[in-house]
């Protein structure tokens, strides 16, 4: 029997900690020319560690490779196109990332006095009035960090509203095609939550709101586009219905990659919304921040946003703390003020022509896959699609393939999945989101290796079944991976 070779360079990569062999070193430092100082003299013996439990010791090029290995394995959007659905995983131009590092911009502090910290505030406000231009809306706050944090104090703006005028209500209404953190946030703001049915086109069902909107409902939160990548075209009249019964509209903005330049949700009606700078303006994100999460809200509600506010008066920054009906603040520091100048130089470098540009080639891209996929995939609902598409794996489930086993045929593909299984309205979902970044090069391939894949769950389902052939590992048990993390390395 020949013994097989075990590869050289490989995923099998061990831990540091497996790689240690005592006594070596990743450091050569010359003989000392001075008096040797007994640290624990020095310092005072509780300060000083004589060892460390089982840390590893390891050549200086052991310590590069490994990372460096280790960095091989992540896919990334530097890589190929990264397709998932609602993420909007679009390529990060380096020019923000110069930007992001100018040494004033990265190294502030968050306890730097105000009078030097005129720039970063006035990039702050700079950044506040753009986006209030681009959302249609009378302000905004750039404090919540992530999508779900602004939908949260989104809420609570609502809730200290409505309390202001006396009656703060006990309901939101989410459709049934809502992205999970819309109902998550409504109900850590106190407020119950009632699932509104989308109608045969999976769009807001105006009769059915009617219905369920009585005084007792605070808002709507929609998301526009919706998880389907379908424009909610009723939104206007969604927006009076609810004004005529004292109710508030919530727009998730996660979607804005679909209409920056085109539509401005406060011309339609929309009384709060939140962005997610890390899809819409470009931030690389996935590895779990960090994000940002602006909430533009109409003037009314103005004077209910979280302190500070940036206020400015004979060409000077300020922090304005003294606002009686602040909701308060709602985070301490802007740890991610990265996020917010990468946001900015990409609004600057574009332009208004620009980003109108970057949304229709959002929409084209889009459609294109969806046009050349429709042929071998089922397609729930046909309305043109705005940033994102949703097929389903209707076809192949009679071969007994579903949408997990396609997503994972994908990665022998060399691709990264779009997103399975969501919006939950349909069964068994491929949820595709190409962003403006992709070319047409790009897009062919991914469409070539999705056509590919139908074909192959159609003559050898087994294929696709027990895809992927060619990663570290094959299937895993998601959840226990993911509810008991065992990272140690078996060899
Ligand atoms: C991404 C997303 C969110 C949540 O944003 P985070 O920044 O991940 O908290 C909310 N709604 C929709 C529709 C999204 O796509």
């Amino acid at each position: 029997m020949i013994k097989k070779v075990r590869t050289h360079v490989n995923q099998n990569e061990p831990l540091l900690f497996e790689r240690s062999s005592p006594g070596k070193r990743a450091y050569q430092l010359p003989p000392l020319d001075v008096p040797a100082v007994d640290p624990v003299k020095a310092l005072g013996a509780e300060n000083v560690r004589a060892d460390i439990d089982g840390f590893p010791e390891v050549s200086e090029v052991e310590v590069i490779r490994h990372f460096t290995r280790l960095s091989t394995w992540n896919y990334a959007i530097d890589l190929g196109v990264y397709p998932l659905g609602s993420c909007t995983m679009k390529y990060n131009p380096r020019v923000n990332e110069y930007v992001a590092r100018i040494e004033g911009l990265a190294q502030a502090h968050p306890y730097q006095p105000e009078q030097l910290a005129q720039g970063a505030m006035r990039i702050q406000a700079t950044l506040e009035q753009m986006l209030a231009e681009i959302t249609g809306m009378g302000a905004v706050t750039l404090q919540p960090a992530a999508g779900a944090h602004g939908e949260l104090t989104g809420i609570l703006l609502i809730r200290a509203l409505l309390e202001s005028r006396g009656d703060p209500r006990q309901k939101v209404l989410i459709p049934d095609s809502a992205h999970g953190t819309n109902p998550a946030t409504a109900a850590i703001a106190g407020y119950r939550v009632e699932s509104l049915a989308s109608n045969a086109a999976g769009m807001i069902d105006l009769a059915q709101l009617e219905r369920q909107l009585d005084d007792s409902v605070a808002a709507l939160m929609v998301t526009n586009p919706n998880t389907l990548g379908v424009f909610e075209t009723e939104i206007a009249r969604t927006a009076s219905l609810l004004h005529s019964k004292g109710a508030m509209l919530y727009m998730d903005g996660a979607n804005m990659n679909a209409l920056v330049g085109m539509v401005r949700p406060g011309d339609c009606g929309v009384d709060v919304m939140h962005l997610n700078l890390h899809k819409t303006f470009s931030t690389p994100h996935g590895g779990g921040g960090p994000g940002s999460g602006p909430v533009a809200v109409i003037s009314e509600i103005e004077p209910f946003l979280p302190i500070p506010r940036i206020a400015r008066s004979n060409g000077t920054y300020s922090y304005d703390y003294d606002r009686p009906q602040s909701i308060g603040r709602v985070r301490a520091f802007y740890g991610n003020f990265g996020v917010l100048v990468r946001a900015l130089a990409y609004i600057l470098a574009h332009g208004g022509e620009g980003l109108r540009n970057a949304t229709l080639d959002a929409v084209l891209n889009a459609n294109y896959v969806r046009k050349h996929l429709e042929g071998c995939y089922d397609l729930p609902y046909q309305a043109p699609s705005m940033h994102e598409c949703v097929l389903s794996d209707a076809r192949q489930v009679s071969r007994g393939v579903r949408t997990g086993d396609i997503a994972k045929r994908l990665i022998d593909y060399g691709f990264h999945p779009y997103t399975v299984s969501f919006p939950l309205i349909v069964h068994g979902a491929l949820m595709i989101e190409p962003t403006e970044t992709e070319d047409k090069r790009e897009l062919d391939a991914l469409i070539d290796a999705l056509r590919s894949i139908a074909d192959e769950a159609q003559n050898d389902p087994e294929l696709v079944r027990s895809a992927p052939h060619d990663t570290r590992t094959t299937r895993v048990d998601e959840v226990t991976a993911a509810r008991k993390p065992v990272v140690r390395w078996k060899p």
